[in-house]
């Protein structure tokens, strides 16, 4: 048999087993005990040893006395709390039975202060419970419902049946001591109710005694007879003692009532009797009181005076001035205790929101420190980012100004190389061919041809006088210094004259020049007459040279609304696209060659460009490959007012 099936026998089989069979209760007890040590769960004796000391508490005080102090000290071994709690409460239930108030309560405050400490608030409730029935005895009644109140709280939160039914009947029991018969027969009605659905025979019987006694507190001596009977009836099958010592002294009043006496002094006897084994003095002293009224009745007047003088000495034994006083004393220690544990719980309390208040301070200044920190840290970064930021342009700006330098150098480079080349080749060629014509004169001796050889020897010349004369001029052009001769010019005699020029080579490709001048205009124009003129022969002498036999050139000028312009247009091969960027750079031959073997530097556009602009004009390329091409000069319209 395991632990737990022992705990499960006890717990839902106890309640069956019969008062009458504490005999084989105890025995089973015995066994427990006896069990072999892996056996005993501390605990559960504790459970078991409560639970018998229990059971006994109605039928004999010193057997709850016995097990209740044996539970104790195991729970005190153990510490555990709970444990300990009931059995203060069994001792207290003990000392209550042998109606020793002092002890009582001493226990049941005991109990209280654990009870305080724990989350079952049904044992405080128990224990209040108890205190209010202490009160009651002590006639303090207003003590005593204050008591029943602070239970019957806790009975309702919980929704304990059980334990309202109880305390109804125990502020009833007060209501009815104060003789407030209205208020107390409510809460017997409410217990009535309660006891109708429990059906607990402890219960029952507790509640048809008290509406016994009520009933005959208000005459109604049938009504008392019959509840009093149920009381007892039930009372004896249970063998609830304290239930029927008290039953039996209200019958032995109401036989009194009907003036039966010698009844009334049996069944006084006899709840005196019972009430001996038990150690209860309370009932003891209420039959003395019944027989000393019913020998009073009779006129015995010696048993009289024996009954008064013992009903005083147990009333005196219950409420002496001692027992009040230790009482007194109990509970002014049990407050004292009380205040002393809620004022560590403050200090400690207030310990806590100190640190807590504390704590929560140094979080906010670190937290503070640490976001001016962040914000310091974020400016810092920012500034660092901004200038990185400017440094990352300066450096562009730079990279983009050695850039520039770098295509300059390699433009410069260019040239200085295109310079060398017309030098190396350019020139040497026409030198080497003079110096062969002149070794073929020397050689025909007498020489014939001489005229001929002359003439080559010649033009040989000039082209090479040309070639110079084109590097000294692009060389002069780009000086920033160079100085222009303004004047007004009229196009209608400048151009005709210079076409005249080229005529006779136009004549040796058989090209015809046409000049379309404008309808009777005189176009005027405020230029350098000697630049436009190297303008002029440098796209003219072009045409030509690019020009097949047997082709036009177009001569055109005028003036539209917004400029002068002069277009020179011929029906050579074009331009081809690829070669429209290069074609104004120095020192470039591209696609188009000569159609007549004439000389090529590469420089004539580079000086025609540089030359328009500072005219303050431009110039323009329409070409389409294949199709010739047309320069086009633009020169502002002479205002005589600016000038
Ligand atoms: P050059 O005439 O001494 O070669 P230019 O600077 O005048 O040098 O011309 C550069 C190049 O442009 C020429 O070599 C030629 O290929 C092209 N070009 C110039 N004028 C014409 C034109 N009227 N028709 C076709 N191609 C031309």
């Amino acid at each position: 048999m395991k632990i737990y099936h022992l705990y499960l026998f006890i717990f839902i089989l106890l309640p069956f087993v019969t008062f009458a069979q504490f005999d084989s209760l105890q025995r089973f007890h015995s066994q427990i005990v006896h069990q072999p040590a892996s056996f005993k769960r501390d605990t559960t004796l504790v459970n078991i040893n409560n639970e018998i000391a229990w059971r006994y508490r109605l039928i004999n005080a010193d057997s709850t006395f016995k097990y209740a102090q044996q539970a104790l000290q195991i729970a005190q071994k153990i510490q555990w709390k709970y444990g300990e709690l009931i059995a203060y409460q069994r001792i207290g239930l003990a000392y209550r039975t042998k109606s020793d108030y002092p002890n009582t309560v001493a226990y049941f405050l005991k109990a209280l202060k654990i009870a305080e400490t724990l989350p079952d608030s049904l044992q405080m409730a128990s224990c209040f419970n108890t205190l209010g029935l202490v009160a009651q005895w002590q006639y303090k009644y207003e003590l005593s419902l204050n008591y029943f109140q602070k239970a019957l709280k806790i009975y309702q939160q919980k929704k304990s049946d059980w334990g309202l039914l109880g305390i109804y009947n125990n502020i009833g029991l007060t209501f009815f001591r104060q003789k407030n018969y209205q208020d107390a027969f409510k809460n017997y009605r409410k217990a009535l109710q309660l006891d109708q659905k429990i059906k607990d025979p402890l219960w029952h019987a507790i509640t048809y005694r008290n509406l016994s006694e009520i009933y005959l507190a208000n005459d109604s001596i049938d009504l008392a007879w019959q509840h009093a009977q149920e009381a007892l009836l039930t009372a004896q099958k249970t063998n609830i003692k304290t239930v029927i010592i008290s039953t039996l002294n209200i019958i032995a009043s109401i036989h009194q009532k009907k003036e039966d006496y010698q009844q009334s002094i049996h069944l006084a006897q006899q709840s005196i009797a019972i009430a001996r084994s038990l150690g209860t003095r309370d009932y003891i002293k209420d039959a003395y009181l019944l027989l000393y009224r019913a020998y009073k009745k009779i006129g015995k007047t010696d048993s009289t005076l024996i009954n008064y003088e013992y009903y005083i000495a147990y009333r005196d034994s219950l409420l002496n001035e001692e027992n009040e006083s230790k009482i007194e004393g109990l509970k002014k220690k049990y407050e004292f205790d009380k205040q002393q544990a809620e004022q560590v719980i403050q200090t400690q309390k207030k310990q806590f929101e100190n640190l807590y208040m504390r704590s929560l301070y140094a979080g906010f200044v670190f937290l503070g420190a640490l976001a001016i920190l962040l914000f310091i840290n974020n400016l810092q970064k920012r500034k660092a980012n901004k200038q990185l930021e400017q440094q990352k342009n300066q450096i562009a700006l730079t990279n983009e100004e050695l850039q520039t330098q770098n295509e300059k150098l390699n433009e410069l480079n260019r040239e200085k190389d295109g310079l060398m080349n017309v030098v190396a080749h350019d020139l040497r060629a026409p030198l080497n061919r003079i110096k062969g014509l002149v070794n073929v004169i020397e050689l025909q001796n007498p020489p014939s041809d001489t005229q001929k050889y002359l003439d080559i020897i010649h033009n040989t010349c000039d082209s090479g006088r040309r070639l110079i004369q084109d590097l000294l001029d692009i060389n002069q052009i780009e000086q920033p210094d160079s100085q222009s001769d303004w004047q007004i010019i009229e196009l209608n005699r400048f151009i005709p004259m210079l076409v005249d020029n080229y005529q006779v080579q136009a004549l040796n490709k058989s090209i015809e020049i046409y000049q379309l001048e404008p309808n009777n205009e005189t176009i005027q124009l405020w230029t350098d007459e000697t630049l436009l003129q190297r303008i002029m022969d440098n796209l003219l002498s072009n045409a030509l040279k690019f020009s097949y036999k047997h082709s036009n050139i177009f001569v055109k000028w005028g003036q539209t609304t917004e400029h002068i312009f002069i277009s020179i247009k011929d029906e050579g091969p074009g331009i081809k696209p690829e070669d429209r960027k290069k074609m104004f750079q120095k020192f470039q031959k591209l696609s188009a060659k000569p159609t007549a073997g004439e000389d090529s530097t590469g420089l004539g556009l580079a000086i025609v460009k540089s030359l328009t602009e500072r005219l303050q004009g431009t110039v323009e390329v329409h070409s389409e490959e294949g199709r010739g091409a047309e320069f086009l000069l633009k020169f502002p319209i002479y205002d005589e007012q600016k000038s």
